[in-house]
């Protein structure tokens, strides 16, 4: 038997996996907080180490059994040096060559890429996107990721820069975002936006219980199912923008399915009939017409499938290409 070691490096949460090769069957998985794991006092390769090689004895299996380790991390990677070059929302692992250093200690392959794009993989392959060969996957978490899968191929541009949804403009001259332009989709669809927004919507009184990292976001998920008009509002504006973004996106790519999560959209799954709601009244007909607008069927295992999917993959990669070491993997309609 032999393993394929998944690690999704989110920007609150990492979860480590370990899945069954021939059965594409994820045996345990675990999840840590990303502050709590990488604090900056050691290098991000010899905590990743640790965490892989304790996870294997807790689970009661044999680390040498594990034939390569898939990470993804939020930010841009360069996956031919397996190093990354920027992680705005985890700055100790800017510029980190963290494939090279974590593959020394491990003594296995260790591949990387950006999380969403894996998270991506893991849908087509073992989740809602099984045997569709147009896709995308919109992961509304902290910020706004996505990936593309684009005739049965992970679509990264010409740079690896591709699927930037959450820096789509979406409103002239609109709030400022972190990458230095105004109006991006993710300054109103995300945790982040969220939680500005729920500074307005709640009074002195109420905001109290605000505080942590995002905590407007959480806020305003449960007032709403407590029937605050101002939550829902708030929430269903949100979802609204994303609607009109994804519009674009299906205009543009004329995807058959797009596979919406987030811990956004799984605490308000009501966002992706929104979301739909928008795309089928302002899509091009002919777009819309096979279109479906699904919620994740792997959630927040979709990431640790997608390294795992990657390890396969690159086995087979060098030999015979991605594209036909994908049919292989999981045959397309
Ligand atoms: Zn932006």
């Amino acid at each position: 038997m032999s393993y394929a070691f998944g690690v999704d490096i989110g920007a609150t949460r990492t979860t480590l996996a370990v899945m069954d090769l021939r059965e594409h069957r994820i045996l345990a998985h675990q999840r840590v907080m990303s502050d709590y794991l990488f604090t900056g006092h050691r290098a991000p390769s010899a905590v990743l180490y640790e965490a892989v090689t304790r996870f294997m004895a807790e689970q009661d299996l044999e680390l040498d059994k594990i034939v390569g380790v898939g990470v993804g991390v939020p930010g841009v990677v360069d996956r031919a040096e397996g190093a990354v070059l920027t992680c705005p929302n985890l700055h100790v692992l800017d510029g980190v060559p963290l494939a090279a250093d974590t593959a020394a200690r491990l003594g296995v392959p260790v591949y990387l890429d950006n999380n969403t794009n894996l998270i991506c993989l893991g849908e087509y392959v073992c989740g809602a996107g099984r045997g569709v060969r147009d896709m995308a996957v919109v992961f509304v978490g902290s910020g706004l990721g996505s990936g593309l899968i684009l005739d049965g191929k992970l679509y990264e541009g010409a740079d690896g820069a591709a699927a930037e949804f959450g820096h789509t403009i979406i409103v002239a001259n609109g709030l400022p975002c972190t990458c230095g332009a105004h109006g991006c989709l993710e300054m109103y669809c995300s945790g982040k936006a969220l939680s500005a927004v729920a500074e307005k919507v709640f009074d002195a009184r109420e905001r109290f219980m605000l505080g942590s990292r995002f905590g407007g976001a959480r806020l305003l998920i449960e007032q709403a199912s407590f029937g605050h008009d101002g939550a829902n509002r708030a929430l269903e504006e949100a979802f609204t923008y994303l609607g009109l973004g994804l519009t674009s996106l299906v205009n543009l790519l004329n995807p058959r399915l797009i596979v919406l999560g987030g811990g956004i959209v799984f605490n308000w799954p009501r966002g992706v009939d929104v979301a739909r709601e928008v795309v089928m009244r302002e899509a091009l007909p002919q777009v819309r017409e096979k279109l479906r607008i699904e919620i994740s069927e792997l959630r927040d295992l979709a990431g640790v499938s997608g390294g795992a999917v990657l390890v396969a993959l690159q086995g087979r990669l060098e030999l015979i290409g991605q594209q036909e070491a994908l049919a292989e993997l999981w045959p397309c309609e």
